[in-house]
């Protein structure tokens, strides 16, 4: 007997486990006032491990870090799903006016960014103010040069702008490529006003050669329009040095909470691990590493749900979703997965939640929305999308509930230097970990099936 207890101690199996007898606004209430889980973790990540750009030897250990921890907090089935990706590393970076005022300005390569030669690229700047004007110019007026698109982006509450005002770093360097430039800048899609550029992802279109393609950060790029008011001939050198180092492993951090009736369905919920190599990775993504790992812990320590919680850390997310690509190609047949939900948007607090469900669901979703009020939460009118790497389910009919985050200040660190733990706010993180808790707890043990919200749709 002595023995069968410590056996049932030691396992963080739940097959000893009770039903929940806490409700959600419990749960969610003692998620605000003492959760401690998601700041250890995100503080743990950012300090143990750093950045974790996908592909590389750093992202292998955020993964080994995530099986300790998620091992050590008690979840089950903890595993690394591995899938193999190309990888992109960066090399040096410098951006020098030749004329008519020499002088340097800050800049840094965006993903996928072709090489210079070590001596760098030297030519005539042409500046253009958006994509459109760079589509309009003919080819006489790009080739050879250094474009320039001075597209400015300002702050929203709910990012909407960054679908818009990304497209300069999307697509700029591959319409410039085309028509002939040697190399191109964006001014960085940010909102702040610091000398920190702003990476981010862009893919070069079929046949498209790759060019050195930079951001300079807001001031230098100000910097550089003044310079060009001027009416003078502008010349630049741009030394971006990135490399291709081929194919390499990746993969997914797969831990569960696991439920007592099979036949309901799995409940999908996560953040990316990997981030972009300039800062830590605080907000951009161990924040929803952080608190979608808290919440379904809370839920574990309070006894066993009647749905399969799973808590997915993707790899790969920033250069290009390889993540949650490879994770939807390997479960989305086999598994019955009925509600996905991804954090990541930072840590500030949680304003506004779209919930996705079939009709015959709306219970669910307002059952939800009831218990986010007491924490500031509106209920949107939008679809939710489940966020870049659990969208492929939203797309494929599967449920979704979006938590969305205050995005005002999210774009003045995203994918900087500046994106380190002393932006993430303890007491909004918490409220962040509240939201997922009572969320994820009310689905996890809802009475009813949840359904397909409706039928696949195509991407965005
Ligand atoms: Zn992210």
């Amino acid at each position: 007997m002595k023995k069968l207890i410590l056996l049932a101690a030691a396992l963080p199996s739940l097959a000893f486990a009770a039903p929940i007898t806490q409700s959600p606004a419990q749960l969610r209430d003692a998620a605000l006032e003492g959760d401690t889980v998601a700041w250890t973790m995100l503080e743990g990540l950012t300090t143990e491990v750093g950045q974790r750009l996908a592909g590389t030897e750093a992202e292998a250990r955020a993964r080994a870090w995530a099986v300790r921890e998620l091992t050590r907090l008690g979840f089950a089935n903890v595993h690394v799903e591995p899938f193999d990706m190309p990888v992109w590393v960066r090399g040096e970076e410098h951006a020098e006016i030749l004329s008519p005022f020499p002088q340097s300005l800050v800049v840094t390569a965006l993903g996928n960014s072709g090489a210079s030669p070590a001596s760098g690229v030297e030519a005539e700047v042409v500046a253009f103010e958006t994509v459109a004007a760079l589509e309009a110019a003919p080819e006489s007026a790009v080739r050879g040069k250094i474009v320039f698109i001075d597209h400015h982006m300002a702050p929203t509450q709910d990012g909407s702008g960054y679908g818009q005002f990304g497209a300069p770093r999307r697509t700029g360097p591959s319409l410039a490529s085309r028509k002939g430039a040697v190399g191109v800048v964006v001014r960085s899609i940010g909102t702040d006003h610091h000398r920190n550029p702003h990476t981010g992802v862009q893919s070069w279109a079929a046949g498209v050669q790759p060019i050195p393609a930079g951001a300079l950060s807001v001031p230098d790029a100000e910097q550089l329009q003044r310079i060009l008011s001027r009416g003078q001939p502008v010349r630049m050198r741009l030394t971006l040095t990135p490399r291709n180092i081929g194919t390499r492993q990746s993969g997914n951090v797969v831990a569960e909470v696991p439920g007592s009736d099979p036949a309901a369905g799995v409940i999908v919920i996560g953040g990316h691990l990997d981030s972009w190599d300039l800062g830590t990775g605080a907000i951009d993504n161990a924040a929803g590493v952080a608190i979608t790992t808290a919440a379904a812990h809370r839920i574990m320590q309070a006894g066993q749900p009647r749905r399969t919680i799973r808590v997915v850390l993707f790899g790969a997310e920033e250069p290009g979703v390889f993540g949650g690509q490879a994770y939807f190609d390997r479960h989305h047949q086999g598994d019955n997965v009925v509600l996905v939900g991804e954090s990541d948007f930072g840590a500030d607090r949680v304003w506004r939640v779209n919930i996705t469900l079939a009709p015959a669901n709306a219970a669910v979703g307002d059952r939800v929305a009831a218990l986010l009020a007491p924490l500031g939460i509106v209920r949107g009118t939008g679809a939710a999308n489940a966020g870049a790497d659990l969208g492929p389910w939203s797309r494929a009919g599967v449920a979704a509930i979006d938590l969305n985050q205050d995005g005002t200040r999210y774009f003045d660190y995203h994918h900087t230097p500046d994106d380190t733990l002393d932006k993430v706010d303890p007491v909004q993180l918490r409220q962040n970990v509240a939201a997922w808790t009572a969320t994820i707890a009310a689905a996890a043990d809802a009475p009813e099936a949840i359904e397909r919200a409706g039928p696949p749709r195509a991407a965005r």
